[in-house]
């Protein structure tokens, strides 16, 4: 009710952007690589008072993070006269002008300017000199109090040249470098990003299907754009277990927009026909990236269902500017994460054992966070939109975006109690076809509260979930729940053999992680930041003696330190009496740490228990048929 009176409110100079009266967008990229993006907009008006909004709240990021602060050239014109515009002095996303009597269009210019580089906000590059990805939302203004359902808008897109394009997005015409998309509703246009290369290639993902599946890679280098046959294959077989899982669709087609470079930060959005990912240059040349992002594409692609089709009632708002409420993360992200690997595992794009690894890791360090003392799961879901932009440093303590790995266990715990309940006729896959299947469809809403959930799991599996989840949401530990790995016939341990998961996170993010012997991680030597302490894990011996993240180290045991150094230390202190000296740099200050630590190297492992059966096993087999391994593709 309260939406009907802003809308009423605010939008007295808007003229319904309908079919038949559009608005138009023109973006023109050929500057991506000078990270300027250009766009004229022309919207349907009526004279009067208007105010024109920059979308704020970005589906995806569940945060108000839109980047007003580089929108820039603005200028508004009506019958080829320019129309004065002023900011609204307390919503900074809002832009008022008087539209001038006879006018029918407004006219609009601007620029986006896109970060050339990561800066440590949550606005990332949108552009290297080699690719570009488009999200509309950045180069876009609509009507204040609008619904981005009831909005058309014709887009149409000029590409730099030789750049190739991949979208979800369905296209009307397209000549060299300048493609015309069919008239969308603003939701669907904002929901379609693009992705644009001078390195690009197509790789189908579903030969043969009638719903196409297409991987669109572009890299910042021609070497990076091969993934083997062995990889489509892994690919292949991913759309084919997604469809086995959930049992419908709810696209017309689906688009892996993918980015490989080196100057954008790992990271995905998910959308109901495609995903925007990006990954390293080197995902398929480098082994390490490839264990470390491989389940990207998995994640990505399971929120078509969970969390596109089916969302929280908190994150489903009408449109950009309305705040969305975190709440049900836990489910949106919590249940994808768990699918996200669980699908990464029956792919093949991990081993089962790589599957083991890094479930041993996530546990170990959830285990270990004594942030959940003061702040529950349910705290990190609602605070989501502070804790994505939260630094390393301190992360044990404050927490960060918990909800992600937390909820594998919780997710994995109530799969096995399904299992258990019904004598292994039932699984967590039975709630997803139940919850995330029925018909095919196109893109669709479906919404749902956190009791819609519980209904739905009792019909699966008679059981207290209610209370199942309440307590996990709430707990304050200790430790972290790790009753799944203990139901599926596994425990927590650790030895002095480095996981494989953490070994890979090492080498792929240039850090040394004793979280579970001395209590930190650190940058290693090699890359930018080298010897910086990331976090330090309160409690732990490094902790103890007073050691911080954003202390250097310097040197152990008198010696400019080094990773293997360190290890080597830690070793030899197992068998020794004589404490371990850090030393480290804080500020402009010097000083020596002495450890008393004699326990070892420690990592994280899943051992199996005696007389259980194997249910991890069981999760992570192949649902669908082999697909084959492609000779070409
Ligand atoms: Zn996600």
């Amino acid at each position: 009710m309260i939406w009907l009176a802003i809308c009423v409110a605010s939008c007295a100079g808007a003229a319904a952007q309908t079919k038949e009266d559009p608005a138009r967008i023109a973006v023109d990229l050929r500057d991506a690589a000078r990270y300027e993006f250009h766009a004229q907009l022309s919207l349907p008006v009526k004279p009067g008072p208007l105010t024109l909004v920059y979308p704020k709240w970005i589906p995806g990021e569940h945060s108000p993070t839109g980047p007003i602060v580089d929108l820039t050239g603005l200028k508004f014109t009506a019958d080829g006269k320019e129309v004065a515009w002023s900011r609204d002095s307390v919503d900074m996303y809002a832009l008022h002008v008087e539209v001038p009597s006879g006018a029918t269009r407004l006219e609009i210019k601007l620029d986006y300017l896109s970060p050339s580089e990561t800066n440590g906000s949550r606005e990332h590059p949108s552009a290297t000199p080699k690719l570009a990805v488009l999200n509309w939302y950045t180069v876009m203004l609509y009507p204040q109090g609008t619904r981005s359902d009831d909005l058309t808008y014709v887009a149409s897109l000029r590409l730099p040249e030789g750049w190739k394009y991949g979208t979800a997005l369905p296209v009307a015409k397209e000549e060299t470098g300048e493609v015309d998309f069919e008239p969308a509703s603003l939701t669907t246009l904002i929901d379609s990003p693009v992705i644009t290369g001078q390195y690009f290639r197509d790789v189908d993902l579903a030969p043969g299907e009638k719903t196409k599946h297409t991987l669109h890679i572009a890299a910042d280098g021609p070497t990076a754009l091969e993934p083997s046959a062995t990889e489509v294959q892994h690919l292949r077989q991913l759309v084919a277990e997604e469809y086995a899982l959930f049992g419908a669709r709810h696209y017309r087609r689906y688009d892996f927009l993918l980015a490989l470079t080196d100057r954008m930060p790992p990271d995905g959005v998910e959308h109901h026909e495609s995903s925007d990912n990006r990954t390293p240059e080197g995902l398929f040349l480098d082994p390490d990236i490839r264990e470390m992002h491989m389940d990207l594409l998995p994640h990505e692609s399971v929120h078509s269902w969970n969390g596109k089709y089916r969302r929280p009632a908190g994150l489903a708002t009408p449109n950009y500017q309305e705040p969305m409420k975190g709440d049900l993360l836990w489910v949106y992200e919590g249940l994808t994460q768990y699918y996200g690997q669980v699908l990464t595992a029956r792919a093949g794009l991990w081993t089962p054992e790589r599957f083991h690894e890094n479930l041993a890791a996530t546990a170990a360090y959830l285990n270990d966070r004594p942030g959940r003392t003061w702040r529950d799961l349910q705290d990190t879901a609602t605070a989501a939109q502070l804790l994505y932009g939260a630094a390393e440093e301190g992360s044990s303590w404050r927490r960060g975006v918990d909800y992600y790995d937390e909820s594998i266990l919780i997710w994995l715990e109530a799969d096995t109690i399904i299992r258990r309940e019904t004598k292994g006729k039932k699984s967590l896959d039975d709630f997803c076809k139940k919850f995330h299947g029925g018909e095919n469809t196109g893109p669709k809403l479906v919404m749902y509260t956190f009791d819609d959930v519980v209904v739905t799991m009792n019909e699966v599996a008679p059981y207290d979930w209610r209370t199942f989840f309440e307590e996990r949401l709430k707990s304050h530990g200790p430790g972290a729940p790790l009753g799944g790995i203990e139901n599926s016939g596994w425990k927590l341990v650790f030895n002095d053999t480095m996981n494989d998961h953490e070994r890979a996170a090492e080498a792929a993010e240039l850090v040394v992680d004793e979280q579970f012997s001395l209590g930190f991680r650190v940058h290693s030597p090699g890359g930018p930041d080298g010897g910086e302490i990331l976090d330090v894990i309160p409690g732990s011996p490094a902790a103890s003696v007073g050691l911080a993240p954003g202390m250097q180290l310097v040197a152990v045991n008198g010696r400019k330190w080094g990773p293997e150094l360190l290890r080597d230390a830690i070793r030899r202190a197992k068998d020794s009496r004589e404490p371990i000296e850090l030393l480290a740099q804080n500020g402009d200050y010097f000083q020596t740490y002495r450890i008393d630590y004699h326990g070892g190297e420690r990592y994280p492992h899943l051992e199996a228990i005696g007389g259980k059966a194997d249910v991890l096993s069981e999760i992570v087999k192949r649902k669908a048929a082999e697909v084959a391994t492609p000779a070409k593709f």
